[in-house]
């Protein structure tokens, strides 16, 4: 038998429906394949075999009386930052080691009950605080892709580096991820996978360990446009658990793919280039471009003025946010405790030794900028300046249907690389955190390789709700870019 862990999720179901292999087979396969390779990659925090095994047999049974739903016998990788029902859920933190969540985040329910099955839970920076997966209080993630030449680890990205690296690694069919600031398109463009976030509010923020909630998208990792798609339909959907949620119809975004670019208008926002800009990176943009001409679409330049503000204004909200978020692990209701000499050193001396200094640094700043007498003049003024960016992304959408920029100012980078020098960091994030910012939806496609052979992403960003037009424009994309390369397997 092929090896199945190589199929793309669409081909693994149609596989499935035909009687290919069976759900346990499939299953079995991504199982061992995970085993192996985590030694090597440190994508999960914790391998969930039984969980998959559980969820395959209950989709042969399915599957053999013709009752298959939409992700029947699919094994999928979650971030650890989704609470499962009974299975330790750590957001990468010591904070939460030992958390066993009672409840079910209501994406991983969504997922699960249109029968998709847990391969494990997937590495991440602590509280998706990152970049690069670094922050992770537990593994060192690695992308499965290697400069030529080299045998220098590399990072995934992040924060959702453990989910990108699995796809990329064919450790499972696809995966979730959460976007606050880039954390699903910046890793998918660095191991060459498909990221999506949606509008905002658009999948359901209950049960996702809090970051910044006003910026927090939860959305999919995938092997392809099409299988981002088949997830992203699934994942979607009204809930009352989150009050932030869209009471909107989601509408079959695979179909949306069909509808070509012909007619539509691409937008090139003229303050995303940058002298500093790497060639490769600047040249796959043009390329992008013609690729997108060449299909009929219509290339104008429209105008973004606030996009320098956007990096300031987010590491000011998110941070503000977080801190507040972040008030709640205290060592009386979750995970770690340190014992003090009364309540307040038991908070101190917990947080101390639960929160890496990545999540410090963060909650240092967000109880600055919301402090008295330092409120107006950062917090406020951030919320201001998000507005205006809100209102750019508004005014742009007036001239174009879609925007085409860069996902990432580079390739995958190394380890340690940028782990001493926050600022270069946070600026991973550059092309990203606008559109958390403005809410609107966001995808990363993987476009071509650098000169040393590292995937390098594309990103579109469309309207609020606009993800049928995201799709349509990633499908073609894809199909211009012919991205087929995968990462050698030395691990
Ligand atoms: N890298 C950004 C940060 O560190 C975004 C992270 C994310 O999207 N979760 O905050």
């Amino acid at each position: 038998m092929a090896d199945l862990s190589a199929l793309t999720l669409d081909a693994a179901l149609t596989g499935l429906r035909n009687k290919d292999f069976s759900a346990k087979e499939l299953a079995e396969s991504h199982i061992a394949t995970a085993e192996s390779a985590n030694a090597s990659l440190g994508c999960f925090l914790k391998l969930t075999p039984d969980h998959a095994l559980k969820a395959a047999a209950e989709s042969d049974a399915r599957l053999a009386k013709g009752e298959a739903r939409p992700l029947e016998g699919a094994p999928l990788a979650i971030k650890d930052l989704f609470c499962t029902e009974g299975v330790e859920t750590t957001a990468s933190s010591k904070i939460l080691e030992g958390f066993k969540p009672p409840y079910e985040s209501t994406v991983t329910r969504r997922l699960f009950g249109a029968g998709a099955a847990m391969v494990g839970k997937t590495s991440l920076d602590e509280f998706a605080m990152g970049s690069s997966t670094e922050t992770c209080a537990y593994s060192k993630t690695v992308n499965p892709w290697r400069a030529n030449g080299s045998n220098a680890a590399l990072t995934p990205g992040g924060s959702s580096g453990g989910s990108a690296s699995a796809v990329a690694a064919d450790l499972c069919l696809g995966a979730t991820g959460t976007d606050t600031g880039g954390s699903i398109r910046q890793p998918a463009a660095l191991t060459g996978t498909v990221g999506v976030k949606g509008t905002y509010g658009l999948c359901s923020r209950f049960g996702v360990v809090a970051f910044a909630s006003s910026l927090d998208h939860p959305g999919p990792i995938a092997k392809t446009v099409k299988d981002a798609a088949l997830l992203l339909g699934v994942m979607a959907g009204h809930d009352p658990n989150d009050a932030t949620s869209l009471d909107v119809e989601i509408p079959d975004y695979a179909a949306a793919m069909g509808k070509g670019v012909k007619g539509l208008r691409i937008g090139l926002p003229k303050e995303y280039v940058s002298d500093g800009m790497p060639e490769a990176i600047s040249d796959l943009w043009k390329t992008g471009a013609d690729w997108l001409k060449g299909q009929g679409a219509e290339i104008v330049e429209v105008s973004l003025p606030h996009t320098k503000y956007a990096l300031p204004c987010y590491y000011i909200i998110a941070p503000a946010e977080a801190s507040s978020n972040l008030a709640r692990y205290d060592g009386m209701r979750y995970g770690l405790r340190v014992d003090g000499e009364g309540l307040v050193p038991t908070y101190e001396e917990t947080r101390a030794a639960g929160f890496g200094p990545e999540v410090q640094r963060r909650v240092m700043i967000g109880t600055y900028v919301l402090s008295a007498g330092y409120y107006d003049a950062y917090y406020l003024r951030a919320q201001k300046v998000r507005r205006k960016i809100a209102d750019d992304f508004a005014k742009a959408f007036e001239q174009c249907d879609v925007l085409l920029t860069p996902a990432t100012p580079s390739g995958a980078f190394a380890l340690g690389e940028k782990t001493d020098d926050p600022v270069s960091m946070y600026l991973n994030d550059i092309f990203t955190v606008t559109a958390n910012l403005a809410g609107v939806p966001a995808m990363s496609v993987p476009a071509g390789l650098s000169a040393d052979g590292l995937p390098l992403g594309l990103q579109l960003i469309a309207p609020p709700l606009g993800e049928q037009t995201l799709f349509a424009a990633g499908a073609a994309l894809e199909e211009a870019a012919g991205f087929t390369a995968k990462p050698e397997r030395w691990w």
